[in-house]
């Protein structure tokens, strides 16, 4: 026999798989002795089984339902019907993944025209039993049988109109008691059939009622958008009630152990006084901070806060805990791991280690590289920031900014970005309707709800930037708001700031880095941990800023090259290029000499000291040719050329295949005067800096594209002779390495030949995967993707190394160049180097440092780390 339906106190939280998370959870916190109300759990294999033989919960599912019934009453003392004490349960969905307000619940379950009439008594509060049974019959007609809410609520609405009342609480247990007989009378209508009024029936189709709501749509785009898999099916918890709406010691809430948004310690949360779990979650109703319980509930509220801590000593993770008090008796309801910003992850593992509750293991390996990337996400600039007025603001729900237009649909939002555009959803409230919606903004706006609504809680966990509970923001229909007297219409932009809840119109420039002290901590830690350092691929002053406030230890490839796409500069590249002579090209050389040399000296200036690689010229010369006649005829009048001269030496120099072509160090073969002019501007740019500012400079010279020994050898001899005679009127020395790229199959094979002349290697694997794989870096995203989907490729050669052909390649240079040189320093500067999956690789090579680009130096620290412990 299949054990379909365990009890909470035959669980435990290593269930996840058949009891679901809440499942599994509710267990353990039995286990513990935490103050749980008890049930059972109908598990996930229950639910797949179910959905497989057609609908239908079998005999034995059922047999062993009632039996739990029946233990469950042994334990309460309390059962269905019961003419005194009768029984009454939740209903809720808990898959093995938390997937919040995904699927269904239904409370007060076991209500009925008898019950009700116990309950009423024996709470001495009529009022409260009628609204209880309502809630029933609302959450039963809509999740159970598919009737629309808003039916239910037109009812409540035209009563409080007839009567001239504003809210609900106004209203009394005569109106409560008429609203559940206008209630059944619409289920009677609706449905065709009565309510059902045995509490198993009821039960039954509950569970039925949850287990399908694992394949309702927005279940399903939620598994979709969080990489879910579609066969784990949802088990189904069934609760002994208690009761938030009891009256004024009555209350119900959610907390987390800790700040979700920004990670600071202490109890985050709301709570509202007699009401019941969903008008937290709902939104409908403001709820008070935590903090206020402490005042109004004392005794509770240190409870509270006690358990959350245990909670999280024995997760070892920040908790999100649902509880209600009732008639002051707190209940926890339920706790998982909460859901948390990037940022806050960051701060609550730091804190965690530094509390003692995890180690620093688990510290390194608990940080998600998506935490550690949206940590570094844009924010505005502080200045632009200062000089706007927000027209409207709400509760910092989800840090971040972000621009872009608004709409006011989830399906008017996904059509705006399918047209390409950014987009900012508002909305009244959301609902899990609007997951597509949410997962195409940028940001979410809502007017109604707090810190832990729908929207509040799905934007955090995606990382989008969000702001809740716009009191003055009023949503008239799907195309347009109004704030106050001002109007937001479809498409109009705005700029939401997620970390003080402010809005603006229109847009506000980005800030580029946000450089925290929790990344200066985790570096410290990270760097114990591999002996592989990581520098920047960086030629500006402001990328090698940032690359080194992001902690890299130097700059692994500045290309020379990227110097000359700005437009003054690529004109004078041209006279360069489609010079007639050797005289005609000097002139160039000796004025690009002059900004090379200012350009070094502002890389030593930002690297301050730290070691820095300089790559010579490496571009396929046919790049930098004017394009079309239009161009050489543009190009001839500024170079004072004829048309013809330009036309006839572009067509020289064009070539069919440039990546193959005139490149690299051929360059620094054919005209040697470039290279050189370079070799000067970088030790001349270096000697200055070091007179000026005392910092020791060792410039390194790299040669791309180097082949052959003896070619990097007729090289490195040209441009050094050209260096020594730079230097040689200087009074100090000045120390220099000139090393190569191996980006060439070849230069692998020859590594050992080409060691005896390079003071450094830096594999290029970029080019390395091009030649290897004979696949263009420039035209093959398209065969690649098409071989990623007939899964003849596992990853992008060019975003992952190639461990079997390319990593082979670079295992055989470092070990033929270290033979000749045992302390050639060896390096990696092609995009694929900072891939996780490549570090899972490169870790056991014996290599220096990898270089990347500023923004994925953390993470790439980070695998390091990850890969070591
Ligand atoms: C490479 O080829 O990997 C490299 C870093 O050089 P580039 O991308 O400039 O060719
Ligand atoms: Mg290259």
């Amino acid at each position: 026999m299949n054990q379909w339906v365990y009890l909470f106190s035959e669980g435990s939280k290593e269930q996840k798989d058949l009891l679901g998370g809440k499942g599994a959870n509710l267990a353990e916190m039995t286990k513990l002795g935490l103050p749980v109300p008890r049930g059972f759990t109908v598990t996930t294999e229950a639910c797949l089984y179910y959905l497989n033989q057609g609908n239908q919960l079998t005999d034995e599912m059922k047999m062993q339902v009632i039996t739990a019934v029946k233990k469950l009453a042994d334990q309460t003392g309390k059962t269905f019907n019961d003419a005194k004490n009768p029984l009454l349960v939740s209903v809720r969905s808990g898959s093995k993944f938390s997937m919040p307000g995904m699927m269904d619940t239904v409370l007060n379950l076991g209500l009925n025209d008898q019950t009700v009439e116990v309950l009423a008594k024996n709470s001495q509060n009529p009022r409260f039993a009628y609204d209880c049974y309502r809630r029933l019959l609302q959450m039963f007609g809509n999740v159970v049988m598919g009737m629309e809410t808003a039916d239910f609520e037109k009812k409540i609405t035209a009563l409080k109109k007839a009567h001239g009342l504003a809210y609900d609480n106004e209203l009394t247990a005569l109106h409560w008691q008429q609203i559940v007989n206008e209630y059944k009378e619409l289920y009677r209508k609706k449905m065709n059939r009565e309510f059902p009024q045995d509490p198993i029936e009821q039960l039954y189709l509950a569970i039925e009622a949850v287990f399908n709501s694992w394949n309702n749509s927005r279940a399903k785009t939620y598994r979709r958008l969080h990489d879910i898999s579609d066969d784990l099916g949802t088990a189904v918890n069934i609760q002994e009630m208690v009761f938030g709406n009891f009256g004024e010691t009555s209350g119900t809430g959610v907390v987390f152990s800790r700040n979700p948004s920004l990670g600071d310690r202490g109890l985050f949360g709301e709570y509202l006084i007699n009401a019941q779990g969903e008008d937290v979650v709902a939104g409908i109703r403001t709820p008070k901070p935590i903090q206020v319980l402490a005042e109004e509930l004392p005794e509770q509220f240190q409870q509270l806060k006690m358990i959350c801590e245990q909670l999280e000593h024995h997760y070892q993770d920040m908790q999100d805990v649902e509880f209600t008090i009732e008639r002051e008796k707190l209940f926890i309801l339920q706790t998982r791991n909460g859901k948390r910003t990037s940022k806050a992850a960051l701060a609550i593992l730091l804190d965690l280690h530094k509390e003692q509750i995890i180690n620093e293991k688990e510290l390194i390996q608990r940080i998600e590289a998506k935490d550690l990337a949206a940590a570094l996400h844009p924010n505005f600039e502080e200045q632009a920031l200062q000089k706007r007025v927000a027209f409207l603001s709400g509760l910092a729900a989800s840090p971040g900014a972000a621009t872009g237009a608004a709409y006011f649909s989830a399906e008017s939002a996904t059509e705006a970005k399918a047209r390409g555009e950014r987009v900012i959803l508002v909305r009244e409230e959301t609902s899990p309707e609007d997951i597509e919606g949410i997962a195409v903004s940028e940001a979410v706006i809502t007017s109604r709800g707090g810190m832990t609504s729908h929207a509040a809680v799905v934007a955090r966990g995606m990382g989008i930037c969000s702001v809740v509970g716009c009191e003055h923001l009023n949503v008239l229909n799907e195309s347009r708001a109004t704030v106050n007297e001002e109007m937001i219409e479809e498409g109009a932009i705005l700029s939401v700031d997620g970390t003080s809840g402010k809005i603006y119109f229109g847009e506000i420039p980005m800030e580029e880095v946000t450089h925290t002290v929790a990344l200066d901590e985790l570096q410290a830690i990270w760097d114990q941990y591999s002996t592989i350092q990581v520098r920047a691929n960086a030629e500006t002053p402001r990328d090698i800023a940032t690359g080194l406030a992001l902690g890299a230890t130097g700059i692994g490839l500045a290309r020379t090259e990227h110097m000359f796409f700005e437009k003054n500069r690529l004109l004078q590249f041209r006279r360069l290029i489609l010079a007639d002579n050797l005289a005609e090209r000097l002139d160039v050389l000796k004025e690009l000499k002059t900004v090379q040399k200012q350009d070094f000296k502002f890389i030593y200036q930002a690297s301050l000291g730290k070691a820095t690689t300089i790559r010579l010229l490496d571009p396929p010369l046919h790049e930098f040719l004017p394009k079309s006649s239009d161009e050489c005829r543009e190009v001839a009048t500024e170079l004072g050329k004829t048309f013809n001269e330009v036309e006839r030496k572009t067509e020289n120099l064009a070539e069919v295949n440039p990546m193959l072509g005139f490149r690299g160090l051929r360059l620094g073969v054919v005209y040697p005067e470039i290279y050189q002019m370079q070799a000067e501007a970088i030790v001349e740019a270096a000697y200055e800096v070091m007179e000026e500012t005392g910092t020791v400079i060792q410039p390194e010279i790299m040669i791309p594209f180097t082949i052959d020994a003896t070619e990097f050898a007729h090289v490195r001899q040209s441009i050094e002779a050209a260096i020594i005679t730079s230097l040689a009127s200087k009074k100090d020395s000045l120390n220099y390495q000139i090393g190569t790229m191996i980006e060439m199959p070849r230069a692998c094979f020859v590594a050992d030949e080409i060691a005896q002349y390079a003071d450094f290697f830096s594999f290029g694997t970029n080019d390395l995967t091009q030649m290897t794989l004979g696949l263009s870096r420039d035209d093959s995203p398209r065969i690649i993707s098409e071989y990623l989907d007939a899964k003849i490729l596992k990853d992008d050669p060019f975003q992952v190394l190639d461990e079997a052909g390319v990593g082979a390649l670079m295992k055989l240079a470092i070990e033929r160049g270290r033979q000749v040189n045992p302390q050639l320093k060896i390096g990696i500067c092609g995009e694929a180097a900072a891939h996780p999956k490549s570090i899972a690789f490169l870790k056991d090579l014996a290599i220096d440092y990898i270089s990347c680009s500023p923004f994925r130096i953390p993470q790439a620290k980070m695998s390091l780390a990850q890969a070591k412990v």
